[in-house]
């Protein structure tokens, strides 16, 4: 009796994944981990860098079907580690439209189960990337309902995910344990704001007065996303932390990597033709057509920052543009132009100057994200050397991030997103 047990505790799973080519973006996996928090069973996988990926709930048999890109190194999981939900892990390697992918599947027992979130959360100083995926156990008929529900963004347009699973690997005697769960209190439930400060590196912005749009912008991001941390009621990330040129798609493909539920781009202004007297701030959405010239000027100004880093500027592309007349008519763009609505009635009630109609539109690549609301702020014009001062003076960033959180916290506790 006693040796059975043993052996059974001695049945492992390896996923001795296929070895094949590795392709450029192969990802490290240091191992899974297994949590309950309530009726919440955590799947965590420690990886060496954020990715794209997807998570999926398919049927017969009943699994959730994680895609990432190639995994290099095969984890190595105890099958008695496995949290009920679980039964069992396959792992197989899928061709799809751009290279080779991991495919792993979940597979449920008796009960089933639903993906409640799915996420990843890039590494932070001595903390690893992890990939982590939140299950709950579900009736049959929410199973049937959340069933091909797709979580994430990776589309690897594969080999059909139906049909009898093939094994990568099962055995093995070796049994490395992969560590226990240690999740805290999950984020997940808290909306991801992507902040993103304009220009950067070599691309300055404007530059006026001795005043650098670039320095004023980080300047005012690291405000907001103090302000926004210390409310405790949503996760924050900047797409540049330092003085970094980061190409404008980069700044949008961060946002959507990582889930964004609102990018905001911050900026501040020069009007070289208004003079000095033009100050104020504004808040642009997404046009194919600008409200106005100044806007229009505007949105040639920001976009130039590829070209600057001599780049090419890839809203020539006719299918660029195409997207962008589609994406106005979206409901992503309601959510923004409500977000901008917020963000002016922000400013006004905290007094601070605006632009006579602050609410503009125009083709600004950054505003391109077609799933995540977007808005570009304009904090003042620098050219205006009252405020330039005032942008570099650390109360009145306090008060700009303050108002923008204000318009945030108005906008997620009013829009149904
Ligand atoms: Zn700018």
């Amino acid at each position: 009796m006693h040796n059975l047990k043993i052996a059974f505790h001695g049945l492992c799973i390896v996923m001795a994944l296929l070895m094949l080519p590795l392709s450029a973006v192969a990802l490290d996996m240091g191992g899974i981990r297994f949590g309950q928090h309530g009726t919440t069973t955590r799947v965590v996988m420690d990886i060496d860098k954020a990715v794209d990926f997807s998570a999926t709930l398919k049927d017969d048999p009943a699994r959730i079907v994680i895609e990432l890109p190639m995994i290099s190194k095969n984890p190595v999981i105890r099958r008695s580690d496995l949290p009920p939900l679980i039964h069992d892990i396959r792992v197989e390697p899928v061709t799809g439209i751009s290279g080779t992918y991991s495919r792993l599947s979940l597979i449920m027992g008796k009960e089933k189960a639903i993906i409640k979130s799915a996420y990843m959360i890039p590494s932070q100083g001595k903390n690893s990337a992890r990939f982590v995926l939140d299950l709950q156990p579900a009736t049959q008929s929410a199973f049937i309902k959340n069933e091909g529900r797709v979580f994430g963004t990776l589309e690897t347009s594969p080999q059909p995910t139906t049909g009898k699973l093939p094994f990568a690997g099962l055995g093995g005697t070796k049994l490395d344990p992969i560590g226990t769960p240690d999740e805290p209190t999950p984020p997940e439930e808290r909306p991801l704001i992507v902040i993103d400060a304009g220009h950067g590196g070599q691309d300055g912005g404007a530059v006026q007065s001795g005043v650098r749009e670039k320095d004023v912008t980080l300047a005012v991001a690291r405000d907001l996303r103090n302000v926004l941390n210390a409310s405790g009621r949503y996760r924050v990330e900047l797409t540049r932390d330092k003085d970094v040129f980061i190409r404008l798609e980069e700044r949008v493909r961060i946002a959507r990597r990582l889930g964004a539920d609102l990018f905001i781009s911050i900026h501040a202004d020069s009007a070289p033709d208004a003079g000095y007297s033009a100050r104020g701030a504004s808040f642009y959405t997404l046009s194919d057509k600008a409200s106005d010239s100044l806007a229009a000027g505007l949105a040639d100004r920001e976009n130039k920052a590829d070209l600057i880093a001599g780049l090419d500027l890839p809203s020539n592309d006719k299918a660029v543009s195409d997207m962008l007349i589609d994406i106005a008519t979206r409901e992503t763009g309601d959510q923004s132009r409500y977000f901008a609505g917020k963000l002016y009635a922000a400013f006004r009630k905290n007094n601070l100057p605006l632009l006579p109609t602050p609410k503009k539109s125009a083709g600004f690549m950054v505003l391109k994200a077609p799933d995540i609301p977007s808005v570009l702020i304009e904090l003042g014009f620098l050219s205006n050397p009252d405020e330039a001062k005032k942008l570099t003076n650390q109360a009145y960033r306090a008060a700009l991030a303050k108002s923008i959180a204000d318009g945030i916290d108005d906008w997620f506790s009013t829009n149904k997103h």
